[in-house]
């Protein structure tokens, strides 16, 4: 077709409303969408045919090819999900993956949402008095039954709950820490400049490996306003080391009439010993080893959504609230709602039943049930074009949560005639529920730990789409 021809051999956008498919498209997803879809594709044809044209004067194409174009990125515009935001399948058997949304939450706290978010709700209101109430209100009983606190406070996030209580407590002052502590974690927080931030002084005493209670006691001077203790999380130290521990260290904040404070990260709220995992101090055994605060995240081992916790002393939390940055680090209803719904499986005793618990806890027997569904899966799809095993794996918890511990998984290996497991995992993050695995030794992995019987039924679907 010549060149001042093509132009006019596009279809107008009437047109294609008036084919059959595209009614029919019209009364599901509504004129208006449809039209709009068309008219950007119609725009996509135009250009590639403008482009097309630069390159030479003569093209392959007539008037039907073009309606057929259109209509085939109209269909794909329609069914395409305008969302970046989806849900994907965790197959890395990283338990609290930041990067995948970390901890997903149980069903209570999701229809809890739902009620609380799509409604009026008694947020900062007293039913009672029939006045104004406090939005903390919601968690604080629960929260001091559970960790034995006097007194609570809910922010956005734990980097924003050390802030807040730097800023509030110790800002103009010196803070005690021993530089064994002064981590980074997951890359954007860094405890020095959370420090700088908040105004406070940092002071740095022991060594790397070794810091005694002296080099605390040496240090403190009347411009200290806080001793503070920061959990390595994704750190570890090892061999020749000396740590303070609680009672001590919140002893000596006694003695001198010094706040300790205490960043625990994780946060957990149970003892996870009987399930195979290393000592870590639950909330409670921090506060009853005399810490005078401490913080902790929602969306780690806590197993619910992003939060920063605060429990501790009644008048150093309500100093804390009082500060105008906790207002900038309000907490949302949808998220209240959430944590009480969570928080409410540890008051009952029901925890285990909270998905990053419960990921956690699996028995060997139970993953392996698990991997052979999914093995059993992928091997009636794949059949003779590779090959499927179950192989003995390790699982990471994540999150900067028990550096170091190995948990023994069950996973699925995943090999396809042709393809490299770089390909295949290129390939299973471009399907409409992305799978992401992991690659070792040159094969793609799924670790069962981290999917649901759910998760293991949509990815065999889309390995389907693969083969
Ligand atoms: C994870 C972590 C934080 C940051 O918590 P967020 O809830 O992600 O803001 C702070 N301190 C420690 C020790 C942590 O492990």
């Amino acid at each position: 077709m010549e060149k001042n021809q093509v132009m006019r051999k596009l279809p107008k956008v009437a047109e294609l409303l008036n084919q059959p498919e595209i009614s029919l498209l019209c009364e599901k997803k509504g004129r208006n969408r449809v039209t709009d879809a068309i008219r950007e594709s119609i725009d996509i044809v135009r250009q590639n045919l403008v482009k097309e044209l630069k390159k030479s004067d003569y093209i392959e194409t007539d008037a039907k090819d073009l309606m057929r174009q259109i209509m085939s990125y109209t269909m794909e515009k329609l069914s395409s999900s305008p969302y970046t935001l989806r849900p994907i399948i965790n197959a890395t058997g990283v338990v609290l993956h930041t990067n995948l949304g970390r901890a997903p939450l149980p069903q209570t706290a999701l229809d809890r949402i739902l009620k609380i978010a799509g409604s009026y709700s008694n947020l900062e209101y007293d039913i009672k008095k029939g006045g104004r109430g406090e939005r903390y209100d919601h968690v604080r009983v629960l929260l001091c039954q559970i960790t034995g606190a006097e007194d609570v406070l809910v922010v956005n996030n734990n980097a924003a709950a050390v802030l807040l209580c730097l800023s509030a407590i110790a800002s103009g002052k010196e803070v005690i820490i021993s530089r064994g502590q002064l981590v980074e974690i997951g890359g954007s927080f860094r405890v020095p400049d959370v420090m700088a931030q908040s105004g406070a002084r940092l002071v740095e005493v022991g060594t790397t490996n070794k810091t005694y209670l002296r080099d605390y006691e040496n240090a403190i001077n009347e411009d200290t306003g806080m001793l503070l203790k920061v959990h390595t999380s994704n750190f570890k130290v090892i061999g020749f080391t000396s740590n303070v521990n609680n009672t001590e260290l919140s002893s000596l904040g006694k003695k001198y009439k010094i706040p300790v404070m205490e960043d625990l990260g994780s946060g957990i709220l149970v003892d996870l010993t009987p399930y195979g995992f290393p000592y870590e101090p639950t909330v409670s055994d921090s506060l009853k080893a005399g810490m005078d605060l401490v913080t902790f995240s929602g969306d780690k081992l806590l197993g619910g959504p992003q939060a920063g916790i605060i429990v501790g002393k009644r008048e150093l939390i309500s100093r804390i609230k009082s500060h105008p940055l906790t207002r900038a680090v309000r907490v949302d209803k949808m998220t209240l709602a959430a944590l009480e719904a969570v928080l409410l499986f540890y008051k009952d005793g029901y925890w285990d039943e909270i998905p990053t618990i419960h990921m956690l806890t699996r028995s060997l027997q139970i993953l392996e049930e698990q991997a052979r569904l999914l093995h059993k899966g992928l091997t009636d799809i794949i059949g003779d074009k590779g090959q499927v095993k179950i192989i003995d794996d390790i699982s990471e918890t994540g999150g900067g949560s028990f550096p170091g511990h190995e948990m023994p998984t069950k996973a699925v290996t995943m090999e396809i005639n042709e393809i490299s497991a770089q390909k295949i995992s290129e390939r299973l993050r471009e399907v409409p529920i992305p799978v992401i695995g992991r690659i070792k030794k040159d094969k793609f992995l799924l670790d069962v730990r981290t999917m649901t019987d759910e998760d293991i039924m949509k990815t065999i679907e889309m390995v389907g789409k693969l083969i």
